[in-house]
Order: structure tokens, then C-alpha cells, then sequence
């Protein structure tokens, strides 16, 4: 059985007075799903003293050193983080972070004993000319570790085109996408059934409850809906009812 999982992506959104938001999540009776933020850095180590799980949003693939304004794996599970993101799209474009140098953080992450969310997906220019399942086949190959298991990675599947758009992808193509990541994870790892695999775009209360009735879909990683208790709590209702 793989346990479903709520994570939210706080982005660079959060100041102190943000932590109520983040108490009254935690405090949710989450009724057996696992729930995560990943704050922005500043607000980690206090996040990690309250009953849910927190990650960091990227790491360095290196463990110290002459990097400003980076963070290693260490120094996120040093605040109490036992998650991390990798490969998140925005830092594919912002940070022209290619998949080798995603499979390099996500290998400091496992290092840490940090659990990764690797993140996959493609742009609308992709999508319409129908590259979507390589795009995703390329992606899960090269982010990925050799060494990934089921416990130390979850796949998160993020259309682009679907991040903070509010547009989602119809239910056939979620089902599709994660139909195909299942496929390749179980060829590819002895326990590649038992990864799970979230979906991430534009999820809100509103589309929750139909999302997490498609197959292999073990839960979202969320962006703007995760900022707020009231908006996210019936997520994880939502989530913990499929
Ligand atoms: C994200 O940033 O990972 C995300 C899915 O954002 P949003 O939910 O706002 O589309």
C-alpha cells in the first residue's frame, strides 16, 4: 500500500506570520495521509518542530563549501527537514538546472537521509507537439537515481503549463502521464510499484476530489493552495477520502 501524501510547495511566499498558517495545517487530524511543506528556508527549522513533515525546496549536490546562497542536503535535515524537492520546473528554467545536475542533488538528498520529491514534466510547446511521454521518459531517466527505492523518492508529475495557471490537464492525460512514469519505475526498480507518483498544477479543493480518483495518483504537490489552512485542509480531506 502506498500512503498518500500531501505536499505543498510554499515557493518563495512566507514570512514569520505565516507560521499560523502553517500550525493550523499541522494541527489538522490528517486522517492517515502524510502531510508536507517545504517552506522557504527561512521558516524551516521552526516548521519542524510541529506534527508534519517539512522539506527543503532544492539542495546543492555538494555537502559544503564555496557556494553563496546555496544549501546542502545536510544543512535541510540539520533543521530537522526529512524531505527535499529536486528538479522543481522553476528551477529548471530559472536555474537552467538540466536533469544530470538534479540526479546529482537528489543523490546528496539520499545522502542526507533525505526522502526526494524529483520533479518532472512538460511545457505546453511539448504538449502540443505530442512529446509529453518523452519528455517525461527523458526526465525520470536522467533525474533519477540508480539508487532511487520507494522509500527515499517520490515522483512528482508538473505539466509546466499547469503551474499557477490554473489550468489542468484533462483527467485522460494525468492518467496517461502517470500510467507511463509507473510503467517505466517498475521496469526499471524491483519495488517500482510501490513509488508514488503525485500530481502538481493548479490543484485546489475545488478539482481535488476528481484528481485523486484517478489511478496512480498517490496525492499532489501543491503551490498557491498551500499557503493557506483553509485552502489546503480540504485538500488533504479531499486526499485522505479517495
Ligand atoms: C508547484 O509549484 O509545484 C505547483 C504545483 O504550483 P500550483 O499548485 O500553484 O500550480
Amino acid at each position: 500500500m502506498r500512503r498518500k501524501l500531501a505536499a505543498g510547495n510554499w515557493k518563495m511566499n512566507g514570512l514569520a506570520a505565516a507560521m499560523t498558517q502553517a500550525a493550523a495545517i499541522a494541527a489538522h487530524d490528517a486522517n492517515g495521509v502524510d502531510v508536507l511543506i517545504c517552506p522557504p528556508t527561512t521558516l524551516l527549522a521552526q516548521m519542524a518542530n510541529l506534527p508534519m513533515s517539512v522539506g527543503g525546496q532544492d539542495c546543492h549536490a555538494n555537502t559544503s563549501g564555496a557556494h553563496t546562497g546555496d544549501i546542502s542536503a545536510d544543512q535541510l535535515a540539520d533543521t530537522g527537514a526529512t524531505y527535499t524537492l529536486t528538479g522543481h520546473s522553476e528551477r529548471r528554467t530559472d536555474h537552467a538546472e538540466t536533469d544530470a545536475m538534479i540526479n546529482a542533488k537528489t543523490t546528496a538528498a539520499y545522502a542526507a537521509n533525505l526522502t526526494a520529491v524529483v520533479c518532472i514534466g512538460e511545457t505546453l510547446s511539448e504538449r502540443e507537439t505530442n512529446k509529453t511521454l518523452t519528455v517525461i521518459e527523458t526526465q525520470l531517466a536522467g533525474s533519477v537515481p540508480d539508487t532511487a527505492t520507494a522509500a527515499n523518492t517520490v515522483i512528482a508529475y508538473e505539466p509546466v503549463w499547469a503551474i499557477g495557471t490554473g489550468k489542468v490537464p484533462t483527467n485522460d492525460q494525468i492518467a496517461q502521464v502517470h500510467a507511463h512514469i509507473r510503467a517505466r519505475l517498475t521496469e526499471r526498480f524491483t519495488d517500482g510499484a510501490d513509488f508514488r507518483v503525485l500530481y502538481g498544477g493548479s490543484v485546489k479543493a475545488s478539482n481535488a476530489t476528481e484528481i485523486f480518483a484517478i489511478p496512480d495518483v498517490d496525492g499532489a504537490l501543491v503551490g498557491g493552495a498551500s499557503l493557506k489552512a483553509a485552502d489546503f485542509i480540504p485538500i488533504i480531506t479531499a486526499l485522505a477520502a479517495s
